[in-house]
């Protein structure tokens, strides 16, 4: 079950937490992290991927102010579906409010009724290298991370997303180095990154990270094109096939190969 912006604004308590601007809650999320999760999709994304299927949540300036105190209590009311999952932070980019999400996943940490198990859902564009200070707190209090990796290729990248993926690697290896947990994201789109040899290129680029404790594969879907209609913005991927999953398994073997061959050097 999700729940929109608008029916969660009414949070205008005074808060000792940083307060965050989200787009929604999902409060039985199966994808994003192990188990049953309660996730929070944050507003606001820096970039432009031509597949996102959450283009409703590209604009910073239209998202619902909450506390960190609302969120805790949603969540707590429905603690007992959580027992094997948690809470996870998606986006739009939760990068963008480092002091939030750290604050959020603070207080689910300290909870009075037990720890629960935090999980960040980023693209890790929004990490800044040069102020690695800002996103202190957030580090501190992060279970497992869900790292998108886009492409392989910087130029394609480009091309892709619409912007350069230097910060998104110094946060991936930002994370090895602090020893997070983190599950490497890839989406599958016919044309564009369903090759082996691309998959064999993004296992090359995190063979050096230490923390990678899971790789999923996802195939491309149009589930999301309706939202650009609505939104009237063009679909750059219009014509592109759903991936067939079947291929999914193979290029999966492919990522761990370039893995194997850049740890042998
Ligand atoms: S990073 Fe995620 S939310 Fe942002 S544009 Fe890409 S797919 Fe969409």
């Amino acid at each position: 079950m999700s729940m929109e912006a608008r029916e969660l604004s009414g949070s205008d308590r005074p808060s000792a937490f940083a307060r965050g601007s989200i787009h929604s809650i999902e409060t039985m999320g199966t994808v994003d992290g192990p188990g049953i999760r309660f996730v929070v999709f944050c507003q606001g994304c820096p970039m432009r991927c031509a597949y996102c299927h959450n283009p409703d949540t590209w604009r910073v300036d239209s998202g619902a102010s909450v506390t960190v105190e609302h969120l805790v209590e949603e969540f707590e009311s429905n603690r007992s579906f959580y027992k094997t999952g948690g809470i996870t932070v998606s986006g739009g980019e939760p990068l963008l409010q480092p002091d939030f999400v750290g604050d959020l996943f603070g207080a689910m940490h300290d909870s009075p009724s037990g720890r629960v198990h935090t999980c960040l859902d980023s693209c890790g564009y929004a990490y800044d290298p040069r102020r690695p200070d800002r996103f202190e707190h957030l580090f501190d209090e992060c279970d497992l991370v869900l790292l998108d990796i886009k492409h392989a290729d910087p130029e394609e990248h480009r091309s892709l997303c619409g912007c350069d993926m230097d910060s998104i690697l110094a946060f991936g290896e930002e994370l090895s180095r602090r020893k997070i947990a983190t599950v490497i994201r890839h989406v599958i789109v016919p044309g564009l990154t369903d090759t082996v040899e691309e998959c064999t290129r993004v296992g090359r680029l995190i063979a050096s990270w230490r923390n990678v404790v899971g790789l999923e594969l996802l195939a491309y879907h149009t589930l999301g094109v309706s939202k650009y209609e609505q939104l009237g913005i063009p679909y750059r991927l219009a014509g592109v096939p759903q991936m067939d999953s079947r291929h999914l398994p193979e290029l999966r073997r492919a990522v761990l190969r370039g893995m194997k061959e850049g740890r042998a050097g």
